[in-house]
């Protein structure tokens, strides 16, 4: 499997409220996060005089994103109408500050697939706040413990106090029309296994790919089981999706994530990111070797630096994640469904 090395590109981050130009009318923002990833990426697209600025994902919905948008504005903007807001995923650095700037600019249109808005609508609508014991149960079976479960559910909470709502109506993207954005036109692909269907758009006439976040330069993006689908196999949606993009998107395209540096040669970097997930089942399969392990038991076997609660939950999920997909590809079973399960490599 010989290939390039994916290759992230030497340029200096735009300070929040500021702006790189990445290609011709394409603007790269880049504003803070309270957290250990401490940035995210957002992108405007030049429509043109008259039509203004089409943005690319919102940023977390908290005072500092709207400070940076507000520069921003004022500044690389340059003050001109913004003609649309695209959102890639319902997580909240993506789309948090959506409602404050649709509202801040006068509600022009939104568009996001249909799957994320729904979603992102069910979380703001405290979807995830939810008392029943399954939740509780769901994590309490995997051996977090009560601590870690209440943080684990505290996440919904988290969840709400980061967005800041969504207009009643939508555009919704569609696979087959192109989003013809200032001239260039853009095809959506759909990215799966980090959120159920993220929006990446794709401009093949000047190899151009906004990727959010599934497809990242050094990080790997978070693959995560929730109680709202404790069976669900996520690994296994995220390495279908790369093997799309694979057959989808040239090597030599101009990839603009969500976190992290712009990069080219995407390729090698779908073959590392499904490489990470072998590398990770490997050694899943032989902990779970030795002896019959629970989720809880497991994950710090998997992430050993110290984590802070939010990475903490992350991790758990994650740890899951690899756990059902192993036990989907037959190479594992639950072995002891009791108070506590334990998942056993077969
Ligand atoms: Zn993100």
């Amino acid at each position: 499997m010989s290939r390039d090395a994916p290759h992230l590109l030497d340029l200096p981050p735009p300070a929040p409220g500021e702006a790189l130009e990445v290609a011709p009318g394409l603007l790269w923002m880049r504003f803070r996060l309270p957290f250990a990833l401490n940035h995210v990426n957002l992108y405007a697209v030049d429509e043109g005089e008259a039509e203004g600025w089409a943005l690319f994902d919102a940023g977390l919905g908290v005072e500092e994103t709207y400070a940076a948008w507000e520069a921003a504005l004022a500044g690389p903007l340059r003050g001109r109408r913004v003609s649309r807001l695209i959102v890639s995923h319902f997580h909240p650095d993506h789309v948090g500050a959506a409602g404050w700037l649709l509202r801040r600019l006068g509600n022009p249109p939104l568009h996001m697939t249909e799957t994320e808005y729904l979603f992102a609508r069910y979380m703001m609508a405290g979807g995830e706040t939810t008392e029943d014991p399954l939740y509780a149960g769901f994590y309490r079976r995997h051996g977090a413990t009560q601590e870690e479960t209440r943080i684990l559910i505290e996440r919904g909470h988290n969840y709400l106090r980061r967005v800041t709502g969504l207009p009643a109506a939508f555009h919704p993207l569609e696979r087959k029309v192109p989003l013809v954005l200032g001239g260039r036109s853009f095809r959506l692909l759909i990215g799966t296994g980090h959120a159920p269907a993220q929006a990446m758009l794709h401009c093949a006439e000047e190899g151009i790919l906004l990727a959010a976040d599934q497809v990242l330069g050094r990080i790997t993006p978070n693959i995560s089981v929730h109680a709202m689908e404790p069976e669900a196999d996520p690994v296994a949606r995220f390495l279908e999706s790369l093997e799309d993009l694979r057959g989808e998107v040239p090597d030599e395209t101009l990839v603009l994530p969500g976190h992290e540096q712009p990069l080219t040669r995407l390729h090698g970097r779908l073959e590392d990111l499904a490489a990470h997930h072998e590398a990770r089942c490997v050694v899943v399969r032989e902990f779970c070797g030795r002896e019959p392990l629970s989720v809880a038991e497991l994950t710090p076997l998997l992430f050993t630096r110290p984590l802070d609660p939010h990475q903490k939950s992350f991790a758990f999920a994650e740890a899951l994640a690899h756990v059902n997909h192993l036990v989907a590809r037959g190479e594992m079973a639950w072995v002891e469904k009791g108070e506590v399960w334990k998942a056993k490599a077969v």
